[in-house]
């Protein structure tokens, strides 16, 4: 007989304690028949404020609409390495122009991808360094996108660097000792819900080794729900999951890490009350 997988009740949050979900993906078509529901949700259980996160040219715009129209989300735009292939440069000055609504606070999500690989790594490298340049003349902090691709990635930091609006990795893949060049660097490093899985050593050894005030955490939701919902369609409460977990791996308490990524994310994004 199968096991039956244990529910986890959601973690609960003391009164005036927040936590932000720094990347999620509100204009997806999984939440298009219960966008309210969700933000409520979130909202209950303490996660009043999220960044939703434009991955092209069409889900930039609808991230800074969907920002205008709801207290307490923010909108990021971008290019993700997934569609920079049918990217033009009419559609990057587009960007640029959004950027400057008042509901941006960061440029991305953006970086390379070789697992999936839906342009070429050049391709994609050309595209990253050219909305890095773009993030920095706007004096946006970054939001970089980075599976399997981090000597790329990083070199072109390297290259194009310093950052004085900073930046982040976002759903950081990479083992410890990544973590510390990315913070010495000076970003921030975002968890993922996957730090909630059973084989999650290697991010686990490196949410360890990131200081408190450099980490985020956040659930690129809809993707890569945290346990106990894994598989399942993630949405920014379960956020709180993976706070939890992180809490327990740096020994703090969750409201002591909900106080300083929350702290973080406002530094780095310059958020206001939602
Ligand atoms: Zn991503
Ligand atoms: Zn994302």
């Amino acid at each position: 007989m199968a096991k039956k997988k244990k529910e986890i009740p959601l973690p609960v949050l003391p009164v005036g304690i927040e936590v932000i979900d720094t990347h999620c993906h509100l204009d997806m078509s999984r939440y298009q028949d219960d966008l309210e529901e969700v933000l409520d949700r979130a909202c209950k259980a303490g996660v009043r404020r999220m960044i939703t996160i434009g991955i092209d040219l069409a889900s930039s715009r609808a991230a800074v609409a969907l920002a205008a129209a709801h207290d307490g989300v923010f909108a990021a735009v971008g290019v993700h390495p997934h569609h920079v292939a049918e990217t033009n440069a009419d559609a990057y000055q587009e960007l640029r122009e959004l950027a400057k609504n008042p509901q941006v606070v960061a440029y991305g999500e953006v970086g390379m991808d070789a697992v999936r690989n839906y342009a070429p790594l050049p391709l994609q490298m050309e595209h990253f360094r050219r909305q890095v340049v773009t993030a920095k003349e706007l004096n946006l902090p970054l939001i970089v996108h980075d599976r399997e691709t981090h000597v790329e990635i990083m070199t072109v930091l390297a290259e194009e660097a310093p950052f004085p609006a900073s930046g982040v990795m976002h759903c950081f893949s990479g083992d410890a000792d990544l973590a510390r060049r990315v913070v010495e660097m000076g970003f921030y490093v975002s968890i993922p819900g996957v730090v909630t899985f059973n084989n999650a050593a290697m991010m686990q050894e490196a949410v360890a080794a990131v200081p408190l005030d450099r980490l985020l955490v956040e659930t690129d939701g809809p993707f890569l729900a945290p346990e106990p919902y894994r598989g399942r369609r993630n949405e920014p409460v379960y956020v709180l999951y993976t706070a939890q977990k992180v809490a327990e791996l740096k020994g703090v308490t969750l409201e002591e890490l909900s106080r300083q990524t929350t702290a973080n994310a406002e530094r780095l994004f310059g958020l206001k009350e939602g």
